[in-house]
């Protein structure tokens, strides 16, 4: 909290931006050892903490790194198909993942206060997508969600950032991102945007600072106290 910069020109503030996976769900943990799971079956070990530095990135995105550093190529359509399709079927095989503690109070408190509720996130996951709204009812809208469908490029690549700004009509000062990951927000800094990491994973604080997070704290009320308080 000491290294916080001020948030100056917060009176404008129109919008939060939610990545997901992290900050809205507490899902990271069945996300890796889905990974790793799927990977396994090629012989291929994904190690938690490499997961944890590659989340945000697209499914397809992940199957490239993964294929370059052991195959020295990047993975055809066909391949990408495969591994996704086992990621997503382990994935949806594993208990739900529970919504991040005291996630849904702060998105209530920000629709009290006017603000709209967008979310911005790489997955291409279309169960968890599906539920979303139903989980979130009232809160969250079909129509203010960025997903990997939406974009070419994923994080650490500004597009879906860049995107959810265009489709909301509001500027970057206009909007304050909240993130887990460090692509995420790699990606949410070079879309301009004043972006909280709430570290929810296994990665040290310095990782998601050097980053370029402009406050990185562990937990919703933190994410609260800097946004209603200020
Ligand atoms: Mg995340």
């Amino acid at each position: 909290m000491q290294k916080e910069r001020l948030l100056n020109g917060f009176v404008t503030l129109k919008a939060i931006f939610f990545d997901m996976d992290g900050v809205i769900y507490d899902s990271m943990g069945n996300h890796s050892v889905a990974w790793s799971k799927a990977f396994a079956h090629l012989g291929w070990d994904f190690p938690l903490e490499q997961v944890y530095l590659n989340e945000g990135r697209t499914g397809s995105s992940t199957i490239h790194l993964l294929y370059k550093e052991k195959l020295g190529r990047l993975a055809s359509d066909e391949e990408i198909g495969r591994i996704y399709e086992k990621k997503s079927e382990l994935f949806d095989g594993m208990a739900k993942p529970k919504p991040l503690p005291g996630i849904s109070g702060l998105m209530e408190k920000a629709k009290r206060a006017g603000l709209e509720i967008w979310v911005v996130t790489g997955s291409g996951q279309a169960q968890l997508l599906e539920e979303l709204c139903a989980d979130f009812l009232g809160l969250i809208e079909k129509g203010k969600i960025i997903s990997g469908f939406d974009v070419k490029h994923g994080k650490p690549h500004p597009e879906p950032y860049l995107t959810a700004l265009a489709r909301s009509g509001f500027q970057a000062d206009q909007v304050v991102v909240i993130e887990n990951a460090p692509l995420g927000i790699e990606a949410a800094k070079a879309a301009g945007i004043y972006t909280i990491a709430i570290n929810t994973g296994i990665l040290s604080d310095d990782i998601l600072w050097k980053s370029g997070a402009d406050a990185v704290v562990k937990g919703v009320g933190d994410v609260e106290k800097i946004i209603f308080t200020v």
